[in-house]
């Protein structure tokens, strides 16, 4: 399994892409501070770094520098401005692709794996990539979902809840699940927020909570996938 390295100090931002990544089959860790990401990458070797360039205790130039001076781990510099990319490209600091802000997660994911190939390292690919329940085509690989061929505009959780979900249909899911697979993290009083990603999910799937097609409420427990869904 490739590990990745992301040294993210914008929490929100690092949980998602953690999510995302994980889903693709890699093994992920977090850093917020420049400094500790540093020692991270010594103590744990990770296959490339994810690396943001203002970050608290060391910003990213010094850190892909270092990084150089010991290794030849793939590194992504992500920046928050467009102009960056020229200034970080004359300093030659040796990273293998550059990502601006705002990105999605699902081109951080295609960027993580190209960069991979290109170094030897390929992702598991154990997983199944893509599901096909009912009427709709999950593609786990291109984080997207369809339905009927109709690509269905998902936010990055709701594409976790509804892999999470559909992979094991008649299953109930609690919301610590479900958010635990959508977030990488959760914490129990958050719970609640699942009910507003499924709620819009149900709005792009066009499904009725009370005569669901899709995904059914559990009372008092959570939600599943509906079993042989037609
Ligand atoms: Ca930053």
């Amino acid at each position: 399994m490739s590990k990745v390295l992301i040294i993210e100090d914008e929490k929100e931002l690092s949980i998602v892409l953690k999510a995302y990544l994980e889903r693709a089959g890699y093994e992920v860790w977090t850093s917020e501070r420049g400094d500790e990401g540093l020692d991270l990458w010594q103590k744990k070797h990770p296959d490339m770094v994810l690396l943001d360039l203002n970050l608290p205790g060391m910003d990213g130039i010094d850190i892909a520098r270092k990084i150089r001076q010991k290794d030849e781990t793939p590194i992504i510099m992500v920046t928050a401005r467009v102009e960056e990319v020229d200034r970080l490209l004359g300093l030659e600091l040796g990273a293998d692709d550059y990502i601006t802000k705002p990105y999605s997660p699902r081109e951080v994911v295609a960027r993580v794996k190209a960069v991979l190939r290109r170094a030897g390292k390929s992702p598991d690919t154990s997983k199944t990539s893509v599901i096909n329940i009912a009427d709709l085509q999950i593609d786990l690989d291109g984080f997207i979902a369809a339905q009927s061929g109709e690509s269905l505009e998902l936010t990055p959780t709701e594409f976790l809840i509804l892999v999470t979900l559909a992979e094991a249909p008649g299953r109930v899911l609690t919301r610590l699940q479900l958010l635990e697979a959508s977030q990488g993290v959760a914490y129990e009083g958050y719970e609640r927020s699942v009910d507003a990603h499924i709620k819009n999910l149900r709005a792009k799937l066009g499904d009725d909570s009370k005569e669901p097609k899709y995904i059914e409420t559990v009372f008092g427990v959570g939600y599943r996938f509906k079993k042989d869904v037609s």
